[in-house]
């Protein structure tokens, strides 16, 4: 069987384990412990003992990999691309089409939630006693990029100023002349081939690793939560599948007249990846991988895009904010008509900058959105109870959207290989890097 399958079939194995046993223990968010002594036996070794262990070493490992792969292939990228002079137009276009995507994504949220009003006559009871979670500022956000210290930058896993690190050191070696440019270029080219190794023999852990966080998430996962809140979650769950196959297969078929089918279909491992994580930078060595490997986006591209959209681009956080919007100003009855809503689209797109690619990280930005429109923040108190499962839901959108833009820019920029992209024999954990 090949990793692709084993890793799919430890997801719908993790699942079905998942909430088998979290029917056979009776556990939801109100019932956190298991009622028979068996059952509290399970719980405290099997789930949040081994399960839980090796989920963990899991998630530690992929992460482990983040910043060695960014850095190293980013270097090489600029490196390379130094002495273009289509650089900024490049990164201009990327974070331009970023943007889009996500201001194209709420509006979509909004406009879809205005329609179905998942907020009419919603009990607010629960968020009486909810903490405020205190958000970035916009300014803060921005003055964040710029590293004072790259040695800190990478040790708190702080990926923007990674990124702009990297770049200053991949075009210096462009630019420094001669052979020590040139030595230096071939070693980062070298050391990249080495850090894809690690990739590839980490990713034979991902059907044991992914089968562990799933069968410990769907066990203590509160369906009837779900079923509580079930407009406003069957809601974000529509708008996210409509952006992930409409949005991002009408731009691929016609901005690059390429077929979204194989895209999605290369995606999938991407995709099982995030979802149980719930983290878009832990899933970015797949990303990134794939990206450059299976689709055949050119590294110069993919080595700048796919990190920064793991950061800056959350296409399914945005959708989650915009319905969380619309949802919490009709159960508080307010109305923040028109301008609000623009004012929301702004917020959220910035937001989804400010958002860093871990879990649960989008329902803290949720505040400085509501603040904006003057909306009550303890409203986040009424969406808490479903948001792990979106959580999971929104990082596969928001890595999918990572890779369409890549895929896009790669093909803006004719350094996209669409021999590759359109080969489906092409198999990333077995091929040579
Ligand atoms: N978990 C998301 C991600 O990593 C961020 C969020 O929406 O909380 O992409």
């Amino acid at each position: 069987m090949s990793l692709t399958n084993k890793i799919l079939l430890g997801m719908v194995l993790g699942v079905l384990v998942g909430v088998m046993l979290n029917l056979l223990l009776g556990l939801d968010e109100t019932q956190t412990t298991a009622t028979t002594t068996y059952g509290q036996w399970i719980q405290v070794v099997v789930i949040n003992g081994v399960l839980d262990a090796i989920g963990q070493i899991f998630v530690a490992s992929l992460k482990l990999l983040v910043v060695p792969l960014v850095f190293v292939s980013l270097v090489c990228g600029a490196a390379s691309l130094g002495g273009h002079s289509r650089m900024g137009a490049l990164a201009t276009k990327t974070v331009l089409l970023y943007l889009l995507t996500t201001a194209l994504a709420i509006a979509l949220a909004i406009g879809i939630a205005l329609i179905v009003e998942p907020g009419a006559g919603v009990d607010m009871a629960v968020a009486s006693n909810f903490t405020t979670p205190t958000a970035p500022s916009v300014k803060d956000t921005f003055i964040n990029i710029f590293p004072s210290n790259p040695i800190q930058a990478m040790a708190e896993g702080n990926m923007l100023q990674v990124i702009v690190f990297s770049i200053l050191f991949g075009v210096a070696i462009s630019r420094t002349s001669g052979e020590i440019g040139k030595s230096m270029a071939t070693f980062f080219a070298h050391l990249n081939e080495v850090v894809l190794k690690m990739v590839m023999l980490l990713m034979q852990l991902a059907p044991y690793g992914v089968f562990c966080l799933l069968v410990k998430l769907f066990s203590s996962l509160g369906f009837g939560a779900i079923l509580d809140l079930a407009k406003y979650f069957f809601t974000v769950l529509f708008v996210l599948l409509l952006h992930a196959f409409g949005v991002y297969g009408a731009l691929l078929t016609l901005v690059t007249q390429l077929n979204p089918v194989v895209f999605f279909k290369k995606m999938w491992k991407v995709v099982v990846f995030a979802f149980s994580t719930a983290s878009s930078n832990a899933t970015l060595p797949i990303t990134l991988r794939t990206v450059e490997h299976d689709l055949g986006v050119d590294n110069k591209i993919a080595s700048f895009s796919v990190p920064l959209g793991a950061t800056i681009n959350m296409d399914g956080t945005a959708i989650m904010q915009g319905v969380a919007t619309v949802f919490i100003a009709q159960a508080y009855n307010i109305d923040i008509g028109i301008a609000g809503y623009l004012m929301v689209i702004l917020t959220a797109t910035l937001a989804s900058v400010g958002t860093a690619g871990v879990p649960g990280v989008g329902l803290v930005t949720l505040a400085m959105v509501l603040q904006s429109v003057g909306l009550p923040v303890e409203g986040i108190a009424l969406i808490i109870g479903v948001d792990r499962f979106l959580d999971m839901v929104r990082t596969a959108v928001n890595v999918t959207g990572d890779a369409a833009v890549s895929v896009i820019v790669g093909n803006s920029e004719k350094m996209l290989d669409r021999t590759r992209y359109e080969n489906m024999t092409l198999n990333a954990e077995t091929d040579p890097v």
